[in-house]
């Protein structure tokens, strides 16, 4: 057969991860010659052999990629010419590497990580080992294209050694910007919380992990940040890590050193596995194992627990040392943004951290630890960050123009969307505080800078009072597009699919402001790519006494509860909620509800699970937002069948779900004896019931569409499964890779503001 060309061109995530002397490798394999380089929009292989070896080369590439890499798209095309005589790497021309340019960071791999482990190896017990298939990639670039002298390794000069491995195309290491060994490369050191050098290299490490062992907390500079670790079986430590903290209960994150480890403290399913290996290492959600030793302080009353395997040679030797599994939870203050920079960290963790282990590989970007879980039977991400930013999001149609999308108010996240793609930065938090408004607008700026967008659209929020908003009203961009918070919701959930025409979307979380001004939270958009957004149904208000207050004193959102829907007489004296009620706040919420005076409505089904938390679980109070609702979602059993009444009112649009009927039910069940994990599981049947109804009700009048879960709400599985087995005969979309949460709403704004502006072209 006589040798044939074609021309590939990938895009996708196919830089900085390996992937040219992945090519050429195969190439040689294969028995195909030819070229290939890198440019602007990905990498061009021009190859020339006979079919049969040209289809398996191909074939293999997509199969056998190295595991950062992700091939959005292959073109191929016949190409005429005639085939050279070996396969080589092009230099390709700098200021072409743009845009796709900076890869997420990536966790060590085995290569590297055995490398590590051999006594006879340059890099034996060496911290900072990385390849062109793993290490540090968005955290130490200080600008593009993705080169050695543009991230915080410029300082390094290489040793010959390593020149050498870096110029050669067939070591794994050819052009692995950040290479680095324990002759040129980056030391670690320890320090006292007064500053002071205690030990440098491989004794700093040691004594880090004597310190851990013995119930210190240790600051531990990683890949987008600190993180504050300590021993997660010894109760004493997890406590006094609380303390410091100012973190009453929410959750820690667990670092274990593989997957065996994990067995040892979770039941884990296939898909949860293949999740905690995943190339972002991300903190994986799971169902927690009754004989773990885990201490109960890593996430008090929790049956589920979030681990996260070791995703840095640093983190790998540390654990080793260490022998246990450490909490690893982001160093800050409640409240407050992470911590990166070494100078800040040493001041903002004065009195938190006994000890610090550092070193001199600078951070430029924060970015926290990426969380996940599984629903439904396959990942679905809940903070987007590490390893997943700044990768694109392709979009199903073009944006006109680009746009800035300045996300919500709590867990931010901001979008820039250019050409066929979206790019949601890192998780910034919740800007309610100045040093996280800081942060965020800081890396907006080097959004914008590394993708050489200037945007022309600004999409916010229609909330008035966000950071956010505010922010995006004081840009100098002159379009400025408001986007409803669910239409938002429902609009990522497309966007992430590449719906082009409507879809139903759920979109149910805590709150966001209507265009009516009060808090939505229940709704049910019929939304059109076009930007188009019907509001069909809702939930029947939840009365909110005392505003925002009521968020955290979530009973006085059961209190309003059971007034609505025992008509003013509710039986408050059987409900063993309300005596752990103070007796004259309990009278006080009494007059506000009668009177309406400060109780604003709000629609929100987060708020739902907060009042009939509250009751079932008898908590006053959430240590923080929505932890009452996320305590009553796993208390549910599974198994039992059981749901309550409710009431569809469709005589007016949009129709209302009332749920009057069910609390009455829930709390018959509640007085005769009945434990949480029976009235959990009704009152979710009950919601899925609800919104079948309304599923089915909406398809005859409106035309079938697909049906979409978004919002925080859907972060729970037992709805989101529930609502899929339900809707059996329908198309139903669920999140994946855009946070159903908040996180993910930057998505949808950007959308939506590209129809809205097309409109003004
Ligand atoms: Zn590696
Ligand atoms: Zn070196
Ligand atoms: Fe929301």
């Amino acid at each position: 057969m006589e040798p044939s060309g074609q021309r590939l061109t990938l895009r996708g995530i196919v830089q900085g991860v390996g992937f040219r002397p992945f090519v050429l490798r195969l190439a040689r394999e294969c028995g195909v010659s030819g070229r290939v380089w890198n440019h602007a929009a990905g990498v061009t292989i021009e190859a020339f052999a006979n079919a049969l070896a040209l289809a398996t080369f191909t074939r293999r590439l997509r199969t056998e990629a190295p595991p950062g890499a992700r091939i959005d798209d292959l073109n191929s095309e016949a190409m005429a010419g005639t085939a050279p005589a070996a396969f080589t790497i092009e230099p390709s021309a700098a200021a072409a590497e743009r845009v796709v340019s900076i890869p997420p960071d990536l966790a060590v791999c085995d290569d590297c990580l055995k490398e590590i482990a051999d006594p006879a190896a340059r890099r034996y017990r060496y911290p900072f080992t990385n390849c062109t298939a793993c290490g540090p990639r968005f955290t130490i670039a200080r600008d593009v294209p993705w080169d050695r002298s543009a991230t915080t390794m410029a300082g390094f000069a290489m040793c010959d050694a390593c020149r050498a491995e870096y110029e050669d195309p067939r070591d794994r290491r050819f052009h692995a910007q950040p290479i680095a060994c324990p002759e040129c490369g980056p030391r670690l050191r320890l320090v006292d919380a007064g500053g002071h050098p205690l030990a440098e290299g491989d004794a700093a490490l040691r004594a880090a992990a004597r310190a851990l062992r013995a119930g210190g907390i240790v600051a531990v500079k990683g890949l987008g940040g600190f993180h504050l670790a300590c021993d997660a079986t010894f109760a004493p430590a997890v406590a006094r890590l609380r303390e410091r903290k100012r973190r009453e209960q929410k959750p820690f994150a667990v670092m274990v050193r593989d997957l065996a480890t994990v067995a040892l403290h979770a039941v884990l399913r296939e898909e949860e596995r293949a999740l905690l290996r995943s190339p972002a290492r991300p903190v994986v959600l799971v169902e927690r194992r009754h004989d773990s030793r885990l201490a109960p302080g890593v996430a008090p009353d929790n049956p589920l627990v979030g681990l996260l395997l070791a995703y840095t040679p640093l983190h790998h030797l540390l654990l080793e040392a260490a022998q246990r599994p450490l909490v690893m939870t982001s160093a800050n203050l409640s409240e407050e943004p992470l911590c990166w920079r070494d100078d800040e960290a040493r001041e903002r963790l004065r009195g938190l951290a006994d000890l610090f282990l550092d070193h001199d590989r600078e951070i430029v970007a924060p970015c926290d630890d990426s969380v996940a879980r599984c629903i439904a039977g396959a990942p679905t991400l809940l903070r987007r960050a590490r390893g997943h930013v700044p990768g694109a999001l392709p979009v199903a149609r073009p944006f006109a123009r680009p746009v800035l999308a300045c996300g919500a108010l709590l867990k931010n996240t901001f979008c820039v969307g250019a050409g066929d793609a979206a790019h949601l930065g890192p998780h910034v938090g919740d800007l309610e505080n100045v040093a996280t408004l800081d942060a965020y607008e800081a890396a907006i700026e080097r959004a914008l800078r590394f993708l050489r967008v200037t945007p022309e659209v600004v999409a916010h929020d229609l909330h008035p009072e966000y950071a956010s908003t505010r922010y995006a009203l004081a840009r100098p961009e002159p379009l400025k597009v408001a986007v409803q918070h669910h239409h938002a919701h429902v609009a990522a959930l497309m966007a992430e699919h590449g719906l082009e025409d409507r879809l139903l979307g759920l979109a149910w979380d805590g709150t966001g402001y209507g265009t009516d001004g009060t808090a939505w939270g229940g709704e049910f958009l019929l939304v059109g790519a076009d930007g188009s957004c019907e509001r069909i149904a809702t939930f029947r208000p939840l009365a909110m006494a005392g505003g925002d207050r009521a968020v955290r004193e979530v009973w006085r959102l059961a209190l309003a509860l059971v007034e609505d829907a025992f008509d003013g007489a509710p039986p408050t004296a059987a409900l063993a909620l309300f005596d752990a009620v103070p007796r004259h706040d309990l009278h006080v919420v009494r007059q506000m509800l009668a009177s309406d005076l400060n109780t604003p409505r709000a629609r929100g089904v987060g708020r739902y699970f907060d009042a009939f938390g509250a009751l079932g679980l008898v908590r006053a109070r959430s240590s923080y937002e929505g932890e009452v609702a996320l305590l009553w979602n796993v208390a549910a059993d599974p198994a039992e069948p059981g749901r309550y009444p409710f009431h569809l009112e469709n005589r007016r649009v949009p129709w209302e779900i009332d749920l009057r009927l069910a609390v009455r039910a829930a709390v018959r069940d509640l007085m005769d004896g009945r434990g949480a994990p029976t009235v959990s599981a009704r009152f979710h049947r009950t919601l899925v019931a609800a919104a079948e109804e309304v599923v089915r009700l909406a398809a005859r009048h409106h035309g079938r569409t697909p049906v979409g879960l978004t919002g925080g709400c859907f972060q729970n599985p037992l709805l989101a499964e529930g609502l899929l087995a339900a809707l059996g005969g329908f198309d139903v979309r669920l999140h994946r890779e855009v946070p159903p949460g908040d996180g993910g709403l930057a998505l949808g704004q950007a959308v939506v503001a590209d129809a809205v502006a097309r409109k003004s072209l």
